[in-house]
C-alpha cells in the first residue's frame, strides 16, 4: 500500500478497537493499516495528544471502507431528543494528559464512560451489556 495515497478513516484512545476495525475491514477484502498503535499502548498518557491509534486505507478503498465501518456501527440516539449526533467518551480529562506532560509520569484519573448528546447536551451511561 503506498502510505502517501492513505487517509485516516478512523482513530481512536482504544488500541484494540482501531484493530478490531482494521480486521472487520480486511475480513471484508479492504486492507488497511493502524499507525499510533504503539505509541498509545506503551505511552496511553500521550495517546490524546497524538489523536490516538490511527486506521488508514488507500483513497481508493475510503469510500467503501466508511460504508463498511457504518454497517457495523451501532446506530445510537439521544434518549431525550432522539437526535442521532451521538459520541461515546471514553478518555481522560484533557487536563490530565496536560499534567502527565508536565510531571513527566501518568496521572491516573478514573472517567466514568458515557454517551454525549451534541444537540441536547444530554450524558448517560452506557448498559453493561454494551461493553
Ligand atoms: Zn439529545
Amino acid at each position: 500500500m503506498d502510505y502517501q495515497k492513505s487517509t485516516v478513516i478512523f482513530s481512536s484512545n482504544s488500541v484494540q478497537e482501531v484493530h478490531l476495525k482494521r480486521a472487520q475491514l480486511e475480513s471484508e477484502g479492504v486492507p488497511a493499516f493502524v499507525s499510533d498503535d504503539n505509541t498509545s499502548t506503551w505511552f496511553p498518557h500521550l495517546a490524546q495528544a497524538i489523536g490516538g491509534a490511527k486506521l488508514h486505507v488507500a483513497e481508493k478503498f475510503e469510500q467503501q471502507a466508511r460504508e463498511i465501518l457504518d454497517l457495523l456501527q451501532p446506530k445510537l440516539s439521544c434518549p431525550d431528543c432522539h437526535d442521532n449526533r451521538v459520541v461515546f467518551i471514553n478518555n481522560a480529562p484533557f487536563w490530565s494528559t496536560l499534567l502527565s506532560v508536565y510531571f513527566g509520569f501518568p496521572i491516573p484519573v478514573h472517567r466514568q464512560p458515557h454517551y454525549h448528546c451534541s444537540s441536547c447536551q444530554n450524558r448517560w451511561a452506557p448498559q453493561e451489556k454494551e461493553f
